[in-house]
């Protein structure tokens, strides 16, 4: 069957994720999983209007659609290694959730807490996100539950969430962390036992013990390590 020729597809940004994660490592591989990282996403002018998105706030969930944009130079590849599988065997690109992709579109539920609209600007309150600061959208619908919600479906060789690790922290870190707290209202020592808990670290690190490993969270360095069965938070640093 022969391509049909059609015009050069071009997305216009509609707006931009404000979240806690600046780097890709402790991202969750979904979103929902950590709980406490709730983000922000800000629409750009000229969609940053009441008009686009009125009766929206009567959903509680929406699908949002987003470039990968940190990923997309690299390019794609046809076959990759799941994190679920270990990173031990090799599965289609469109079998996955890969960032490389032949298009890098990305598609995550979230929960939308509100829509908040003042200073000129136009900002929908996010629960969960799985997505980096600064990451472009180029499309938000509504979740309809009678039609996207299938409780008979099934989760091929992802079928159920990760179990999470225990995550404890050094008197430091957690003297650290409810001074920070109380600074900035953020709940710090539930992100990172979320964060932490499902494994950031890359399968060939998996087998790692006392590798100090640092994870950046607002504008914080979580430095931790693994001890087997369970992962210590050691220090929190300051990050430029
Ligand atoms: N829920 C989406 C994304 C799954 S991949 C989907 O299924 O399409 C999730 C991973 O994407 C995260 O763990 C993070 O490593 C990566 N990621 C998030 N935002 C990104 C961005 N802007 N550019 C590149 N990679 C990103």
């Amino acid at each position: 069957m022969q391509k049909i020729p059609l015009p050069r597809f071009q997305f216009e940004q509609i707006g931009i994720i404000h979240s806690c994660y600046r780097q890709k490592f402790g991202i969750p591989r979904q979103p929902g999983i950590v709980k406490a990282a709730e983000a922000e996403l800000e629409l750009l002018s000229p969609y940053n209007q009441e008009n686009l998105v009125r009766g929206l706030d009567v959903f509680s969930h929406i699908w949002v659609h987003f470039i990968f944009h940190k990923t997309m130079e690299e390019g794609w590849r046809a076959t990759v290694r799941p994190p679920r599988l270990g990173g031990r065997e090799r599965k289609g690109v469109f079998a996955t959730r890969s960032t490389h992709r032949p298009n890098p579109v990305g598609t995550s539920v979230v929960e939308l807490r509100g829509i908040r609209t003042g200073n000129g600007k136009m900002v929908l309150k996010l629960g969960a996100v799985d997505l980096l600061d600064g990451t472009p959208v180029i499309d938000i619908k509504p979740y309809l539950p009678y039609a996207d919600a299938l409780p008979e479906a099934s989760g091929g060789f992802a079928p159920s969430p990760v179990t999470l690790f225990d995550v404890r922290f050094s008197d430091q870190a957690m003297a650290r962390c409810a001074a920070y707290e109380q600074v900035t209202g953020r709940q710090l020592v539930q992100l990172i036992k979320e964060v932490l808990g499902q494994d950031p670290r890359p399968a060939y690190l998996r087998e790692t013990t006392h590798r100090r490993h640092g994870t950046a969270l607002w504008d914080i360095n979580v430095v931790w390590e693994s001890h087997g069965t369970y992962f210590l938070v050691t220090d929190l640093e300051r990050l430029p």
